[in-house]
């Protein structure tokens, strides 16, 4: 309802409308001349086995080096590029420079780690992309068991039986699906539960203040309860310190990712990542 609530509030501004629509234009310009110009860079958050301190895998956030303004976060771009529809071209960029990715870790000899990539929905709706993804998981040889996507429970929600389509075709492949930002939105787990998914990431929010407010540790622990009777894993998003660490391994969820550990980082740093973690006691 927010997208129609702007819309009329736009057409009561006419002003605001033009330069609304100038920018747009202009950003438009703007990021396919960065596609050209090779502007983008994939940066690499590694997550974690809570109950191992085991590197499991990462997931790939895309930046934009800007020749100016230095690097611009996701945030700023990606609802453009969803809204020009450029999304999809931006789309495979990612998907290619993460398989590549993939490639050149088995080339140097570094471990193997499944690489998750934020989907967004305008891509779910691509007729090409299972075509796609499966012609460049041949063309680098990366096993297909390598790769995950996410996706919100808000894009699958959009067109559950588009998304489920979809799904169906990848897990097929052997490519593993998350819903991001459990919790965010408005599907519970009985909607999901008829579509093939293995992990199941809850949203940061939930996870900020979780030592103190009870009702988010109730949430957490309930959410994770859940998700395991219907043989689904947990990873949690946001970890930022040693206690949340903690009181997630203790309400048995599987995998984390966060400052805790490590932002995103280039691809070259984290090739430097270690495979285990030690926790610092001090934190
Ligand atoms: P997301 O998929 O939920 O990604 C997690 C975001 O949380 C990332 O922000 C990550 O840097 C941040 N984060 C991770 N750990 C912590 C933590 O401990 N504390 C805090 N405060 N933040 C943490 P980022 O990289 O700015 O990405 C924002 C969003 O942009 C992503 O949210 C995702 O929705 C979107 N995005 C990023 N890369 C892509 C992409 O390649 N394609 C698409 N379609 N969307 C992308
Ligand atoms: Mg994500
Ligand atoms: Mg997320
Ligand atoms: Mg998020």
């Amino acid at each position: 309802h927010a997208k129609q609530l702007g819309k009329n509030q736009f057409s009561m501004y006419t002003e605001s409308m033009k330069v609304n629509t100038h920018n747009s234009i202009k950003a438009e310009d703007d990021l396919s001349q960065a596609l050209k110009n090779q502007e983008f860079v994939l940066y690499y958050q590694p997550q974690f086995d809570l109950h191992t301190n085991h590197i499991i895998g990462a997931e790939a956030l895309i930046r934009w080096n800007h020749p100016e303004k230095g690097l611009i976060y996701p945030n700023e771009f990606i609802p453009v590029a969803e809204k020009t529809g450029q999304i999809v071209e931006l789309g495979h960029w990612v998907i290619e420079t993460g398989i590549a990715y993939l490639a050149e870790r088995k080339e140097a000899g570094l471990s193997d780690i499944l690489l998750h990539i934020n989907l967004a929905s305008k891509q779910l709706a691509d007729p090409y992309f299972v075509c796609h993804v499966e012609k460049l998981l041949i063309q680098y040889q990366v096993p297909a068991r390598q790769l995950g996507f996410e996706i919100t429970e808000t894009d699958i929600l959009e067109d559950i039986e588009l998304a489920k389509s979809l799904l169906k075709s990848l897990k097929k492949m052997g490519v593993c699906i998350a819903i991001d930002d459990f919790g965010t939105g408005y599907s519970s787990l009985a909607q999901l539960k008829n579509l093939p998914v293995d992990l199941l990431k809850i949203d940061r929010n939930f996870i900020k203040d979780i030592t103190e407010d009870e009702n988010d540790r109730n949430i957490v622990e309930a959410i994770i309860a859940m998700a395991h009777k219907l043989n689904i894993k947990v990873l949690t998003e946001g970890i930022e310190t040693r206690q949340q660490w903690q009181m997630l391994a203790d309400f048995q969820c599987n995998f984390g990712q966060g400052f805790y550990v490590s932002r995103a980082v280039a691809a070259e740093a984290f090739n430097k990542t270690l495979p285990t973690i030690h926790h610092n006691e001090e934190n």
